[in-house]
Order: structure tokens, then C-alpha cells, then sequence
């Protein structure tokens, strides 16, 4: 005799599988949707709050398994999609299309941090998001030469129209001024340029929005970090120990601002040589210190390559000039811990900082 499959014995098979990230089963989660019996078949759809979700495989596996071992199932067919989540920043804007702001910050300049943010958007949208990129860093406003972007195309209808390149809007201060120009930025024009960044850009529907601070902690990034309504930052800091005091005070910024921290990146941080030896040719071990020490997330550490260089330079991104090599696959792996960071602080649904910083 064969049992008859019901809706709840499949539901109860499925709230043994863990969201690891967020620490709770897919149907207290809320995440398996369209759930159908055909006889022996069990169908349904597994949302997850990322389409980067870094544990995608390890959830379907599981989820199968778990149908499977319900008495009469004989074949299961799912659906992964996602739907990411907001947590509620961004809706002090009117009419706002955006999801989540994160901003990328440094303590200082020539981190790399233009290059993450150009790298973790371009992988974001490879994973399927809607992603746009602003490049708020007023002093060396270069995303449009790390993207291949020469101009914006013509306003329609009063707004502004980014550009789009590798499935990215962008929109960059560099491109709204003349080349060659000096941009002089002072508090408040700053703030009406960013609210107009957000205001009167036709971003369209956006997963997330990567904003390029500028470095440090002065001025200009204290007051685009303050315009913005951000879900959370990313620091990006360089393995020798002496960076620890800035990438601080770039953390204290945020901390100040209620900002949450998603994570620390570690940039530069060995180079692979061709013997199969490793080299830390900036020391080593700063960016998981400082990630412990304040209690936020390590995303990881970047390997030095000159094609990131290069990349940069001649404005395709190495996750798209060399998707294989190891930088890329660093840089993939960090967009999606980031991408599980944002869920886990849209759904935890609270603005407490998930840090202690170390003074
Ligand atoms: P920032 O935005 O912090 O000033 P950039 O992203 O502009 O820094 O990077 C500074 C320079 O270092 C650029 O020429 C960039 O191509 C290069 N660079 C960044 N990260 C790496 C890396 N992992 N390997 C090699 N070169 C890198």
C-alpha cells in the first residue's frame, strides 16, 4: 500500500534543512513556496534571499534529501530563485527602487577599494542581481575607466541615466563633470549631489547598490556616508599591520553613523609565484585582526595579480577578463559572504551594531 503524500509531512521533512547563514529552517524562513504533490512527485520552490548565495548547492542537496526520505516520494523537482531582502533603510526615500546601499570604504587610498567595488558588483550581477554601482569617490572618481564607461547616456524625462556595463548601472561624479576638471566638493553640495544620485538617477529595480566612498575618514566620506541611507559597509584594508590604525577609524566612521559593518576584505594580501610558493610581500594577517578585534565579518583576502591591474586599466573587470583565476574566484567568493551578510542583517531586522569596536 502506498501512503498518500501530504503538504505537511513534505513541510516537516523541510524544517529540518538549515539556512546555515541565517540560522533557522527554510519554512520558518518562510522559503519554500509553491509546493505541489503530483502523485509520487514533490515540486516546489526554494527562496533564497540571494541569488550569490554561497550555499545554494549545499541547500537544494539538502532539501532533496529530505523530501526523498518522506514515505511514497519517488522523484523531487525544485526551483531555485530568490528574492532579496530590504531592510528598511532605504524606505525613508520616497519612491525609492533600491533595496540595499552598501558602502565600500577605506582608511586610506589605494587599498584596492575602488577595485572591490567594481569586482563585487560586476559578480553580483554575474550571480543574477540587479546591481548598480555609484562612484561617490570624489577624488579619484575612476569606475568609469575600471568599467570601460566614457559617457552617460542622454537624460530622458528630467533624470539621469546611468550607464550600463556587464549588466551594472553606474553612475560616477567623474562623469557628470568635464574631463580634466578639478572636482571641488564642499559638505553641503555634497549632499545635494548624493541625493541627487539617488533621487534623480533612473536606477530602475536594484538588488543592491555598491557605493565607492571615498578613502579615509575626512570630510567628504563622513559626509556621503551621512546622505546615504546604507543597510551596511564594507572596509577594505591591506594585510600589513601598520593599516590597522586607519581601517579603524574607517570602521569607528561607520560605527559613529550607525552604519552596520558586513565585513572586512583583506586586498593584496600574498603573491602566488610560479614555483607554487606563496609570498606576503605586505606582511600579513591584518585584515582577519582587525575583523576579530572589532567582531565583524571576515569576506576574505584578495591575492595580488596584475591582471587585476591591467584589468583595471583597460576597463573589463578580471572577474570578467579571467573568471577562472584565482583572484576572481577570491572576489566571486566575497560578493557572495556579503551578499549572505546583507539577508542576515535585512532579516535579523535590527539596527543594532553587530560590533564592538576596539579603540
Ligand atoms: P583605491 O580605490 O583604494 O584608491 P584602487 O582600487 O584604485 O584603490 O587600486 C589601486 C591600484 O592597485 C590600481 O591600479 C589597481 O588596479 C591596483 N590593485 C588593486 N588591487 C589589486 C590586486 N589585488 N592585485 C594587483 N593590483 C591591484
Amino acid at each position: 500500500m502506498t501512503n498518500k503524500i501530504t503538504k505537511e509531512s513534505v513541510l516537516a521533512a523541510l524544517s529540518k534543512v538549515q539556512e546555515p547563514e541565517l540560522h533557522n529552517d527554510l519554512v520558518t524562513l518562510n522559503m519554500i513556496r509553491d509546493l505541489e504533490i503530483e502523485g509520487a512527485k514533490v515540486k516546489f520552490t526554494v527562496m533564497l534571499t540571494t541569488p550569490a548565495c554561497p550555499l545554494r548547492g549545499q541547500i537544494e542537496k539538502e532539501s532533496r534529501q529530505a523530501v526523498m526520505s518522506v514515505a511514497g516520494v519517488d522523484a523531487v523537482e525544485i526551483k531555485m530563485s530568490s528574492d532579496v531582502p530590504n531592510d528598511g533603510r532605504m524606505r525613508g526615500l520616497v519612491n525609492t527602487t533600491i533595496k540595499n546601499a552598501i558602502a565600500v570604504g577605506s582608511g586610506k587610498g589605494g587599498v584596492g577599494k575602488s577595485t572591490v567595488s567594481v569586482n563585487i558588483a560586476v559578480a553580483l550581477a554575474q550571480s543574477g542581481a540587479r546591481v548598480g554601482l555609484m562612484d561617490a569617490d570624489i577624488y579619484g572618481p575612476n569606475i568609469p575607466t575600471m568599467m570601460g564607461i566614457e559617457k552617460l547616456p542622454p537624460p530622458t524625462q528630467a533624470k539621469i541615466v546611468p550607464a550600463k556595463a556587464y549588466d551594472v548601472e553606474v553612475i560616477s561624479m567623474g562623469l557628470l563633470v568635464k574631463p580634466g576638471q578639478p572636482l571641488i566638493w564642499r559638505g553641503p553640495m555634497l549632499n545635494s549631489a548624493i541625493r541627487q544620485f539617488l533621487s534623480d538617477v533612473e536606477w530602475g529595480e536594484l538588488d543592491y547598490l555598491i557605493v565607492d566612498l571615498p578613502p579615509g575618514t575626512g570630510d567628504a566620506a563622513l559626509s556621503l556616508a551621512q546622505a546615504l541611507p546604507l543597510s551596511g559597509a564594507v572596509v577594505v584594508t591591506l594585510p600589513q599591520l601598520v593599516s590597522l590604525e586607519d581601517a579603524t577609524r574607517g570602521l569607528n566612521m561607520f560605527k559613529q553613523l550607525e552604519v552596520p559593518i558586513l565585513g572586512v576584505v583583506e586586498n593584496m594580501s600574498y603573491l602566488d609565484l610560479p614555483d607554487g610558493s606563496r609570498m606576503d610581500l605586505f606582511g600579513s594577517g591584518g585584515g582577519m585582526q582587525l575583523a576579530m578585534g572589532t567582531q565583524a565579518p571576515f569576506l576574505g583576502q584578495i591575492p595580488i595579480d596584475q591582471n587585476v591591474r591591467i584589468g583595471g586599466d583597460s576597463g573589463k573587470p578580471i572577474v570578467v577578463s579571467y573568471p577562472d583565476s584565482p583572484v576572481a574566484k577570491s572576489l566571486r567568493e566575497i560578493a557572495e559572504r556579503l551578499a549572505a551578510q546583507i539577508s542576515v542583517a535585512a532579516l535579523s531586522g535590527s539596527n543594532e551594531l553587530p560590533i564592538n569596536i576596539v579603540e
